[in-house]
């Protein structure tokens, strides 16, 4: 019989912390913590399989389910001697949400379950308090009416304020059991009204209820929005969990709290949190009271004044220091805990992973890795390259004036300005209208999710640091600071006034989510200083890593800014932003519109010392160094002047008519420029301006050789190939200057030529195509566009709807497309490879920069990535990340077999991959050796199975070839190709 439901309590459990995809998050860890023999109250977890089963079928349940819910249920109830339903000593549950991966306040969890007419008498009773009773009652009413009623949270919100005003009470705290009592009468008769029946008395229609709508609630539009921007799957399902309550509103000796193992702003070993005495559930996230400190260092560096749990309750905050350190042993790794205090006892009541930030993320991996919690790999594996993107970027500019507004909670750090805005929904069109945006609200939920993805900055009036704005920034990588409680926030008039002044919807602010401060108008920033623990992951990830990380930069701030970050060259330098210099462009012009060669050099010889001097400065920052250079790419008419004045000072300076001028800018006009003359296909029929570009390469690295005694190696690369041909041409124009220099100025620089692979027929080509090219660089953005037929600029139109119908998984431009672009990639390379073995292959393409295509690019064995310069860091942690990874997998691939018979124990991936790694076609870095390959030599004799199930290839006899030489065996060398032409290692 299936199993659905799963025991939790007691001291033991039938799920663990490995059975987190079943059991979703937070069941897998209660049923760990119950396993630990920590002090979890009772339960049981519906499976995430059940809510798959509910989705496929017409919203049902199993057969089973009901029998087996029962069981956990009675299970639940002996161990915490209670009835459910009882009216004596009722058992009262919590059903939570739980899916696997944590999703924060997007399902809401309903407390005091089993609570009706007759079981609040017997809690009242039982525990000598009926205020607590009612109290707990009318939360229960309220809860499950929001989540599982559908009524509208201002019903109850409505009468509970009259129920004070009409007392004359401001707090909840003065109710008494009566006015409780009485305001439940309110409810159920509210309820019935907006219902058409009475809220449900009996308590497994209650149960019932609530785990419905935790199913339900996983396809409402918030979890829908969370899933969709963290890319979690819809299949994925949520499981529930009915948990026995544990009361943390029953006095002065209860309490509720959140906390953190370690700080998850700056990541610095100190226990962290907050908690709330006499209160229930949410109470401490919710914004509604503010929370006290957890610990008495946490409370005076706040300069609070009630007293922090470490004061209040140091017994009970002893055994959760204890309970810290014993859950970070065990998970290794910051945990995010929530707890509550009944009557001095102390229960847990969830652990999991806790979300930080960068910062946090570096310095938790780092000090965990030297307190031999972990070792260096799992932390460099553990940090989200996407996510240092936070920290390279810009700090308040200390030196910059600043008008402070109001100081509050530092929640989430990075600095951000932009315009005030008081909803997600306009956040979010200002946003897409190129705004910057600073989303101001009195306190966020889940429904404002996409806003704060679109804003810059959160700013909220009310809330800790564990509020949903906190939380939410943090894990988006968002600056945020919360509980700024002097401003006043009128979403009506749509201003936000603080001291007397106000400040309306439109007028820019900023905000420090480092120290809590808010500011009027724009501060200038700065950049950041990349030293601490980011050098040191940096340090170890780079000894991990076998790809070389490179940048795409043509001005010398770029290049500057890349090399401080740790790149080892220039991927791509695009020489057509070299022309639009004002100073040029009017050459530039003259040039185009010149009707013969003669003119044309003229032109051109205008622009030469310009690019001369380019080239110098790029050279001498990146000496020792290479540098791709790619020679001019854009269609001409890119170039040509648009406005009546342009045309006019064009005319005059070219001695033509403007309307000559005219009509020649006309005859450019292409019907389709992204296939149309442009690439090589301009020097072809244009040689002069690449014999420019390449001069001028050469007299600067001269130059630079000169003065410092050290230059780059120029690596030429010709755009736009399709045809081994065109590069041909290209190489004999280039040898042509080659010669030319050399004889002017008696130096020879040493250079190579290579080419881009941007289009299919290079890629299906690339086996001729490298005997002329030493190297291959994918320009994938281009191979995207030509391998799809599909228009990077007219794309965004339409992908929109490719990704929601689920055509396409992800934008192809942002993340390489591996089926269809990267085999192009990979039978480009083999073939390049089997031209000239030891051709340099990278990625020039924005794909560089991205983590999962970087992954890819370990997988097809490329030399280098080479991304734009603030992605350089990233992409060297994910370099690192990936050749970790291939040499896990490959270690895996490497065992597998060994434990069972025979070669059918890889699948048909992971075979072909171990036969890339014995042919060497997952090739090294020079010096190195491919992790792959390393491991594939290394394990003999495992590898000999699948060695002999494979057709043996072509020219070594598997047979007679002693074992262990079989994989180490390099196929027979190409015939020595003469070194081409290009290479011009002369003196
Ligand atoms: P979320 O996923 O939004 O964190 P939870 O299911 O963790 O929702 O519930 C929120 C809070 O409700 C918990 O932090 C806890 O304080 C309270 N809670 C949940 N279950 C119980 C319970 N069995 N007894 C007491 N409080 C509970
Ligand atoms: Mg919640
Ligand atoms: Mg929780």
């Amino acid at each position: 019989m299936a199993k659905w439901v799963y025991s939790f309590g007691g001291g033991k459990s039938e799920g663990k912390s490995e059975m987190r995809n079943l059991l979703g998050g937070k069941g897998a860890n209660l049923a760990e913590m119950s396993n630990l023999g920590l002090p979890v109250p009772p339960g049981f977890t519906i499976t995430t399989e059940v809510c798959t089963h509910f989705y496929a079928n017409k919203r049902s349940y199993p057969a089973e389910l009901k029998a087996q819910t029962a069981a956990a249920l009675g299970a639940v109830e002996k161990i915490v001697g209670r009835k459910f339903g009882d009216a004596k000593k009722p058992l009262l549950v919590s059903v939570r949400s739980g899916a696997r991966a944590s999703m924060p306040g997007m399902m809401d969890t309903v407390l005091n379950l089993g609570l009706n007419d007759a079981t609040v008498e017997g809690l009242a009773r039982e525990s000598g308090d009926a205020r607590f009773a009612f109290d707990s009652y009318r939360r229960f009413i309220q809860m499950y009416g929001g989540v599982v009623l559908d009524i509208a949270h201002h019903h109850f919100e409505e009468l509970l304020e009259h129920a004070k005003s009409d007392r004359g009470y401001a707090l909840d705290t003065e109710m008494t059991a009566e006015d409780w009592k009485e305001l439940v009468v309110d409810y159920k008769a509210m309820v019935e009204k907006e219902l058409g029946r009475p809220f449900p008395q009996d308590p497994h229609e209650q149960l019932w209820g609530a785990i419905g709508a935790v199913f339900v609630s996983w396809m409402n539009d918030r979890a829908i929005t969370y899933r969709r921007l963290y890319q979690i799957p819809e299949e994925w399902g949520t499981a529930v969990n009915v948990q026995a309550m544990v009361f943390g509103n029953m006095g002065g000796d209860c309490a509720t709290g959140v906390a953190f193992t370690r700080d998850p702003s700056t990541g610095e070993n100190a226990f962290y949190g907050e908690f709330l005495i006499n209160a229930q559930g949410e109470d401490v996230v919710a914004g509604i009271r503010t929370p006290q400190q957890l610990t008495k260092a946490g409370r005076e560096k706040q300069g609070a004044k009630l007293p922090s749990m470490e004061e209040a309750m140091p017994e009970t905050y002893a055994q959760l220091v204890a309970i810290r350190t014993r859950l970070e042993r065990h998970y290794r790794d910051i945990q995010d805990i929530e707890f509550t205090v009944e009557k001095g006892v102390l229960y847990m009541l969830q652990t999991r992973s806790g979300k930080r930030t960068a910062a946090a993320a570096l310095r938790i991996a780092v000090e965990m890795a030297e307190e031999g919690l972990i070792d260096r790999k799992t932390a460099v594996s553990r940090i989200d390259p996407s996510s240092l993107d936070q920290l390279l970027h810009p700090t308040l500019d200390p030196k910059a004036p600043r008008t402070l507004l109001s100081r509050a909670l530092p929640a989430s750090p990075g600095a951000a300005s932009g315009i005030v805005c008081f909803s997600a929904d306009e956040a979010e069109a200002l946003a897409a209208g190129g705004k910057s945006v600073i989303l101001v609200r009195i306190e966020t939920s889940p429904e404002d999710i996409h806003g704060m993805h679109a804003a810059r900055g959160i700013l909220t009036t009310r809330g800790g640091m564990t509020s949903h704005a906190a939380v939410v920034a943090r894990g988006m990588g968002r600056a945020c600071v919360a509980g700024a409680g002097e401003i006043r926030v009128d979403y009506a008039a749509k201003t936000m006034s603080i001291r007397g002044r106000t400040i309306a919807a439109g007028e820019a602010i900023t905000i420090d989510g480092g120290t809590g401060e808010v500011f009027a108008g724009e501060v200038p920033t700065v950049q950041p200083e990349l030293s601490g623990h980011f050098a040191r992951i940096m340090e170890w990830a780079d000894s991990y890593r076998r790809m070389k990380v490179r940048t795409n930069a043509e001005t010398p701030l770029d290049a500057r800014t890349a090399r401080r970050f740790g790149a080892e060259g220039i991927g791509l330098c695009r020489t057509e932003h070299m022309f639009f210099e004002p100073s040029r462009i009017l050459a530039v012009r003259e040039m185009i519109v010149a009707d013969d060669a003669t003119a044309r050099a003229a032109a051109l010889a205008k622009i030469m010392p310009f690019q001369r001097a380019d080239f110098v400065e790029l050279f001498e920052i990146m000496a020792g160094l290479p540098v791709t250079i790619r020679l001019l790419d854009p269609p001409l008419h890119e170039f040509l002047p648009h406005s009546e004045a342009d045309f006019v000072e064009l005319a005059r300076t070219t001695g033509k008519s403007v309307a000559e001028v005219k009509a020649r800018a006309e005859k450019l006009t292409e019907t389709n420029p992204m296939l149309g003359h442009r690439g090589c296909r301009l020097a072809v029929t244009y040689p002069e301006i690449y014999q420019m570009q390449v001069r001028a390469i050469f007299e600067a690295a001269i130059l630079v050789a000169k003065a410092k005694g050290e230059t780059v190696a120029p690596e030429i690369m010709i755009p736009l190939v399709a045809v081994r041909r065109e590069l041909d041409v290209m190489r004999d124009h280039i040898a042509k200057v080659a010669e030319e220099v050399r004889a002017a100025t008696g130096e020879a620089v040493e250079y190579s030529l290579g080419t881009m692979i941007e289009l299919p027929r290079a890629a299906l080509r690339a086996g001729e195509i490298a005997e002329t090219a030493e190297f291959f660089s994918f320009g994938t953005n281009d191979l995207t566009q030509t391998t799809f037929g599909l228009s990077r600029d007219d794309a965004a139109n339409f992908l929109g709807a490719y990704e929601q119908q689920k055509i396409l998984v992800r934008d192809p431009f942002v993340t390489l497309d591996q089926e269809g672009v990267g085999e192009l990639v990979k039978m480009a390379c083999a073939r390049g490879r089997t031209t000239r073995p030891d051709i340099k292959l990278g990625i020039c393409g924005e794909h560089g920069g991205d983590p999962a295509s970087i992954q890819f690019c370990e997988t097809a064995g490329l030399d280098y990535v080479s991304c734009s310069p603030y992605r350089v860091p990233i992409a060297r942690l994910a370099a690192a990340q990936a050749a970790l990874q291939e040499s896990a997998s490959a270690a895996s691939l490497v065992k597998k077999p060994a434990a069972k018979k025979s070669a059918p124990a890889l699948d048909r991936h992971a075979r072909v991959r171990l036969d890339a790694a014995r042919r060497g076609a997952v090739r090294p870095a020079p010096g190195r050796t491919a992790p792959l390959a390393r491991l594939a030599v290394a394990k003999k004799p495992v590898v000999k199975k699948p060695v002999a199930k494979k057709p043996a290839p072509k020219k070594a006899p598997a047979k007679k070839a002693p074992v262990k030489k079989a994989p180490i065996k390099k196929k027979p060398a190409p015939k020595a190709k003469p070194k081409t032409k290009t290479k011009s290692k002369r003196k």
